[in-house]
């Protein structure tokens, strides 16, 4: 999760705040070999909030500011339906990640998704990937609701940076 987490949508580039060191965190990740792609629910396309064209206006601002801050994104998939939609793309249904996998040869069982939801979570364990848990965002209500859901984040990590620190320890 690279935004704050605000209780309404994000609506407009104004009212999205980056979390700070995430450019630099994903730079890291670049460094080491690793592509960096991002999956985002965004309901209030279908709830008529806000257009997909906006929401994908938001998500380029997004990786441009990234990109200067040293961190490269592959690509945004975005999921604009609801949760009456029942589409596949939708978190935590591993539909996005597939695509991702599809498009650029991502080979899901060597992935991990860092997100701060249980449906983050959700759509790894679908796709057969591991997770880590954020605690920023909602991160820390949801990390409580873990036992009994049955997923296991590989690590609960205190922000982006903590949880890429901890992927790089795997790896050397
Ligand atoms: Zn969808």
């Amino acid at each position: 999760m690279i935004c704050a987490h605000r209780s309404d949508h994000v609506k407009s580039w104004d009212e999205f705040s980056l979390i700070p060191g995430a450019g630099s965190a994903i730079g890291r990740l670049n460094e080491s070999g690793i592509r960096v792609f991002v999956i985002t629910n965004q309901p209030g396309v279908a709830k008529g909030i806000f257009t997909l064209g906006q929401a994908e206006d938001v998500n380029n601002r997004m990786v441009d500011q990234l990109s200067r801050d040293g961190g490269e994104v592959q690509r945004v998939y975005i999921c604009p339906h609801q949760e009456s939609d029942r589409c596949d793309c939708r978190k935590p249904s591993p539909g996005m990640l597939a695509e991702a996998a599809a498009e650029y040869g991502v080979d899901l069982t060597r992935s991990v998704v860092i997100g701060d939801t249980v449906r983050d979570l959700g759509a790894a364990a679908s796709a057969g990937a591991a997770s880590i848990l954020v605690r920023t965002g909602k991160g820390e209500t949801e990390a409580a609701r873990l036992s009994g859901l049955g997923l296991e984040p590989r690590y609960i990590a205190n922000d982006l940076s903590d949880a890429v620190d901890h992927l790089l320890d795997g790896i050397e």
